[in-house]
């Protein structure tokens, strides 16, 4: 399940246990019962030495009142802990089980182990703790009733209990109608930390990481970001995983929409989904959808259903995301092996206007409702005022123009996991490549930010940004440029990006869809869908029209590597993609790294290391307080680097460390190997997601046998797992006499931890004999190795051709 939805709502929509069917309006009846949702004064105890663990975290409540809400649909949600005297205190122990995060707690924290100090906490449940909790309270000879605290603290405190509670309000309104098991219901913990200040802990059984603890900072986003200090699986599933399964996909989407007048050009759409259920699903389904989507209607198998859609602030900051979760009401429980046609009727402003006739698709991903990823077929009608035009996923059926309109149907050839469309005023310009077809739509016109005196602002999210991946954007000013012609590259893209997908497909094997569609998004990023790639308007432009002063690394950038990046997607993010956000850096390290290949075809080894160079000089830039940009967090925190330095951080590790990942296992594997290793990720993982562990056990495959790390385990402990690039350099003496001797030659390395040690080889050149290569493991102490020597004046050459990433002396 993509951790993107699934912190806290389970679109995992797990086989539910005894749950009652609900009747119309229920959900919204339940929503008042929340709203009034008040702490019951006589559950209020004094309270002393009172334990309890909540999987790892251990809650020590020494000294305080426990107060509990009063029962919402005949069951109690939440709970306070207070403090009223200096002397009441309460304690939450928590021990990351691994440690790449025990190292992230610390980065916060000062420490690998939590070990905090609480005055009040809030906990919000719809697991069983209500009932463990009271037999604790209730069992405690130290526990004495305490009515006269308790309509005290229902006072004090029912203000914040209900907002929390509304703040998770879908994700509690689908646990207590779907009857979900104790074992399924969530803990949620606001505490009110002595040193920390406010902090949240989470344990969600239907997420792949159970346990989260973090806190909202307002550090890098005004609107409030959930900074994870630390994420893990929890202890039962640690011991025995339990793999959710989900009962219900999407097979089919046929979506209806129409735009309407420019320039908001709002859309109006019918989504018909049709869903297979793999098991029995009772009270209701989740989705989820763009925030600006207002949903009209809703009919299941043709009759109306309830839809609750709340909302849920806090659960949305902990989940990261940019898209509101919905419930659908079952009228009644859908059994296994059923098939169901969900329609839903939504409109939105989810489209904005660069001006001169350039439009931004904003919900690029979700503006439509959505079940995740599901690959699935689609089946798209767009009507759009005549004069312009509409591009989307999937094979052109048709396109006529009736009236006023232009109608444009497309369909998918295979299943995909999103769909996509753009739209604008634009000109066409398409290649055959085999059986492929690429067709490049320009903007006939350059966006108002690209105008000669226009000057002003235009929307900037992190390059590359893609379609799993909502984060805020910034806003940039762009100076004044000259005249641009929106179209000056239109047929050198359609060549390049057509040449670019052949080759993939020769080497990876096919894509998803045999027709690629490129179009332009304003602002300086890309993004690929399965058959549809949305491009910066600058790569458009010729080299010398971009706006600002390009420096030569963003030339090559704007010409020569984001489409190729982009058109990577089509295999590695659309087919082969990703479990969890820890494994979300191998489908952007594989793009980017497949972008420099085909950049290497064109222009030769030499521009790649170029570009590989630039990402080492970034890499190892150092931010404020003096630490590199690479010291920030391994690869594998994804999406929580994003914390670290406004995305900066993020972007140089995914995108650079990773295409440095990929070039040292080609430079271990050898050229012909690695390009086998690619095509064999294609056709091993099409369909399916790979984890970080995953691509090492498919690389070892891949190692020459005489390998010193044959299993990888070495390379992707400090290069995947941990952080640090060192600092290399190499001294040789040479001994002999007739041609016949040995050379002696030293390695040290610097600037990495004490405990830092990576394989390097070191090759031996002697005029007219064959290259001798050694691998040196680092170490904090000088390596010295002996090579016997036949011939005069050896040359030392340490890591060529980019082996390792690494600094020289
Ligand atoms: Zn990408």
């Amino acid at each position: 399940m993509k951790w993107l939805f699934s912190a806290l709502v389970p679109l995992c929509l797990s086989a539910l246990a005894v749950g009652q069917t609900p009747e119309p309006g229920v959900a919204a009846a339940l929503l008042t019962e929340l709203r009034e949702a008040a702490l019951d004064p006589d559950t209020c105890h004094r309270i002393r030495d009172l334990q309890f663990n909540e999987e790892d975290a251990k809650f020590y409540l020494t000294d305080g009142f426990l107060i509990f809400g009063k029962p919402v649909h005949g069951k109690r949600l939440f709970a306070v802990f207070a403090s009223r005297e200096s002397s009441d205190d309460a304690e939450l122990l928590l021990r990351p089980p691994n440690p790449s995060e025990r190292r992230s707690l610390a980065s916060f924290t000062g420490s690998p182990n939590m070990n905090e100090h609480f005055k009040t906490a809030v906990f919000v449940f719809t697991d069983d703790t209500a009932e463990q909790l009271m037999k604790i309270v209730r069992e405690s000879p130290l526990s004495k009733p305490h009515a006269e605290m308790g309509l005290l603290l229902a006072t004090e405190h029912g203000g914040t209990v209900r907002n929390l509670l509304q703040s998770f309000a879908v994700r509690v309104v689908y646990d207590l109608l779907s009857g979900a098991a104790a074992d399924r219901g969530m803990f949620y913990a606001a505490l009110a930390g002595v040193t920390f200040g406010n902090f949240d802990l989470l344990h969600d059984p239907v997420a792949r990481e159970q346990i989260v603890v973090g806190q909202i900072s307002t550090k890098n986003d005004a609107r409030g970001e959930f900074v994870i200090w630390a994420s893990f699986e929890s202890r039962s599933s640690r011991t025995k995983r339990v793999e959710i399964e989900e009962p219900v996909f999407a097979e089919r989407y046929s979506i209806r929409a129409e735009l309407g007048a420019e320039p908001e050009l709002n859309l109006s759409v019918v989504s018909k989904i049709s869903l297979k259920l793999k098991a029995e699903a009772r009270g209701a389904l989740a989705l989820e959808i763009a925030p600006q989507m207002r949903i009209e209607e809703a009919k299941l198998n043709g009759a109306p259903v309830e839809i609750f859609r709340r909302e849920s602030l806090r659960d949305a900051l902990i989940r990261g995301a940019r898209n509101d979760i919905f419930l659908v009401l079952l009228p009644a429980p859908l059994a296994a092996g059923q098939s169901v046609e969900l329609e839903i009727k939504h409109s939105g402003d989810v489209i904005s206007s660069a001006g001169n006739g350039v439009y931004y698709v904003a919900a690029r991903t979700n503006w439509y409702p959505s079940r995740g990823m599901d690959f699935a077929m689609y089946d798209l009608e767009f009507r759009v005022p005549k004069h312009l035009n509409l591009v989307a996923t999937g094979d052109l059926q048709e396109e006529v123009v009736e009236g006023e309109w232009r109608i444009v149907r497309r369909r998918t050839s295979a299943p995909v996991r999103l769909a996509g469309f753009n739209v604008g005023s634009y000109e066409r310009a398409s290649v055959k490549k085999g059986e492929y077809e690429v067709e490049v739509f320009a903007n006939k016109r350059a966006e108002a930010a690209l105008q000669p005196r226009g000057g002003g602002f235009i929307l900037m999210p992190p390059a590359f940004q893609r379609g799993g991946l909502r984060r805020p954007s910034d806003v940039v000013a762009i100076p004044a440029p000259p005249p641009p012609d929106s179209t000056a590259r239109l047929t050198e893209l359609a060549n390049e990006i057509g040449s670019a997908l052949d080759w993939m497909a020769g080497v990876f094997g096919p894509p998803p869809l045999k027709v690629l569609t490129v179009s332009p998004i304003p602002g300086s990023f890309g993004q690929g869908f399965p058959g549809l790639l949305y491009l910066s308007t600058y790569s458009f432009l010729a080299n010398d029209q971009r706006p600002g002063k390009q420096q030569p690394n963003q030339q090559v950038f704007y010409s020569e590597i984001l489409h190729a990046h982009e058109t990577a997607h089509q295999w590695w993010g659309n087919l082969l993609t990703s479990g969890t956000y820890h494994d979300e850096w191998i489908q952007e390290a594989l793009a980017n790294y497949s972008a420099l290949l085909v950049l290497e075809k064109k222009k030769g080894l030499r521009a790649l290391e170029e570009v590989l160079d630039g990402y080492l000089k970034d890499l190892t830039a150092k931010q404020e307080g003096g630490d590199t940009i690479e010291s920030s967090g391994p690869i594998t925190w994804g999406i929580r680097l994003y914390s670290k330095g406004e995305g900066v951080a993020w972007r140089a590790i995914t995108y650079e460390k990773g295409s440095w990942i990929f070039h040292m296992l080609r430079r271990r594997m050898g050229d012909a190997k690695f390009l086998e290793f690619l095509g064999t990720l294609r056709k091993e993982y099409a369909y399916k997601s790979i984890s970080t562990e995953q691509l090492r056990l498919e690389a070892a495959k891949f190692m020459p046998k005489d390998s010193t790390d044959p299993t990888l385990e070495l390379f992707f402990d400090q290069w995947v797992y941990a952080t640090g690039i060192p600092t290399l350099s190499v001294t040789s003496v040479y001994k002999g006499k007739a041609g016949v001797g040995q050379l002696t030659v030293t390695v040290r390395q610097t600037g990495v931890a004490e405990d830092f040690s990576v394989d390097v080889p070191l090759e031996v050149r002697v005029t007219g004999k064959p290259v001798i290569t050694r691998w040196i493991r680092t170490s904090n102490e000088p390596v010295v190795i002996t090579v016997p020597v036949r011939g005069l004046s050896p040359k030392v050459d340490l890591a060529p051709g980019g082996a390792v990433l690494a600094l020289r002396k």
